[in-house]
């Protein structure tokens, strides 16, 4: 049962000191019932506290490993229905299903695909993150050359078991010790035994029922079994039925605190028409998938479903930045040109992009403006010449280059003066205002 913030209140310091970032113990009480904070921040709070709050902070929609390693993904820690009322926490996980009753040739390239999917957008790596591995053929030993197979040719790659046979999941798991694998397929009629599997190789669990009452119940069947890494797929079968159940789920663990639903949500979009899978899979990134198993991969529709999961899954309170530092763009010399741009990603990707097209080596200083474009910057008092010039001087970038000349966006030309008189010995040129002219605009003066 959630705590409201008087509550949680009473079972602070409330000693009001501020290490936690708020200015008073009350503040941040508010903040915890909201869910909007993390008892973590609070370095004084007692162990009996701890317990006591613990579970009322923690997220309502439980956190959920996937994989292990550098390729493994989180699910769950949702706390909201809507962005716009905090952010969404963990992106979908994006799964190709690989059946046991596919040939040698299509296995072989669906594990390829998965292994080459990463692409670069924004500045974030982006890819499809697991391999679903399906008992499609009923035979427990194909499904267990397959499981061995994935391992060999994917071994970083998380894996989802996807069987209704106990022995059959148990043979496919040895091949993922150690890998958090999820094991999916657990019904009211083989819980007990699938649990004890899973509980051997220190799976997680993905529960099917049809209908959200059964789902309910099973859910609670398994806890009840000892095992709380849970992952629920409410069988939804058609578009429609999808959006509804897990809405459902969601506005029932977030609005409701219904611990039976506070798990994330698994959902199979396999589609024959790939466009209508896609629609399928897309629906699920915006409305509350934490997994969405896809029947196979297509760079057409990877970019579609990554792009949007990215998009849906940015802080919409936290424009998206680059990191504050001299970025080098070709083979630069120490007389090689250096502007300066801000951190807005859009506008480090795109000037750093037409700079690279000038084919010119230079030099791109890029300075923290929490994330804002230059002429938001500068009207925020972001990008200022007294700020320009502190982060000049303290880049060090001097004892790199062999001049003293900074190259500054047109749309900031009224700076120069004040750039000038702040750096003393530079010269401030000012560059053009759209990005699409530094081509020319570097190679004029290379020649
Ligand atoms: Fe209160 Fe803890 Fe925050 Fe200090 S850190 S103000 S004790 S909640």
């Amino acid at each position: 049962m959630a705590l409201s913030g008087v509550e949680i209140f009473k079972l602070l310091p409330k000693t009001n000191c501020k290490k936690c970032g708020y200015p008073t113990c009350l503040a941040f009480a508010m903040k915890l019932a909201q869910r909007q904070a993390s008892l973590d921040a609070c370095p004084d709070v007692s162990e009996e506290a701890k317990k006591v709050l613990g579970e009322a902070s923690a997220p309502p929609v439980r956190s959920i490993t996937l994989g292990a390693g550098e390729l493994s993904v989180k699910m769950g820690e949702e706390t909201v229905l809507f962005r716009h009322e905090k952010k969404f926490v963990n992106p979908p996980v994006i799964a190709v299903a690989i059946g046991d009753a596919e040939s040698d040739g299509d296995v072989d390239s669906k594990i390829d695909g998965v292994t080459s999917s990463e692409i670069d957008r924004v500045g974030q790596k982006l890819r499809v993150d697991a391999i679903a591995i399906i008992n499609d053929s009923g035979d427990g030993s194909k499904f267990g050359a397959l499981a061995q197979k994935v391992a060999q040719k994917a071994p970083d790659v998380p894996v989802i078991i996807c069987t209704e046979d106990p022995g059959a999941a148990e043979a496919a798991l040895g091949n993922f010790t150690g890998k958090n694998p999820l094991l999916y397929g657990v019904t009211d009629g083989n819980a007990e035994a699938m649990v004890n599997v899973a509980k051997a190789a220190k799976a997680s669990v993905g529960l099917k029922a049809a209908g959200i009452d059964a789902l309910s119940a099973l859910t609670e069947k398994v806890k009840s079994l000892g095992i709380d890494d849970i992952v629920i797929d409410p069988r939804a079968k058609t578009a429609g039925e999808m959006l509804e159940a897990n809405t459902l789920i969601r506005r029932a663990a977030v609005k409701k605190s219904f611990k039976a639903f506070g798990y994330p949500i698994i959902n199979f979009v396999r589609r024959d028409n790939a466009l209508l899978e896609t629609l399928v899979a897309s629906l699920g990134i915006m409305k509350y998938s934490s997994v969405v198993v896809v029947s196979n991969i297509d760079k057409w529709k990877n970019l579609a479903l990554f792009a949007l999961r990215q998009n849906v899954y940015t802080d919409p309170q936290v424009p998206m930045q680059v990191e504050q530092k001299i970025y080098s763009i070709g083979d630069v010399k120490p007389e090689s040109p250096l502007l300066i741009t801000t951190n807005f990603s859009l506008t480090y990707f795109i000037v750093s992009g037409e700079v690279e097209n000038s084919r010119v080596p230079a030099r791109l200083a890029v300075m923290d403006s929490e994330g804002l474009s230059v002429l938001t910057a500068w009207a925020a008092g972001k990008f200022t010449a007294g700020k320009i010039a502190q982060f000049i001087k303290e880049s060090g970038i001097e004892n790199d280059v062999s001049h003293k000349e900074l190259i500054i966006p047109g749309y900031v030309a009224i700076l120069s003066g004040a750039i000038e008189d702040k750096l003393e010995g530079w010269k401030i040129t000012v560059g053009p205002r759209e990005a699409n002219a530094l081509p020319a605009f570097l190679k004029s003066r290379a020649a």
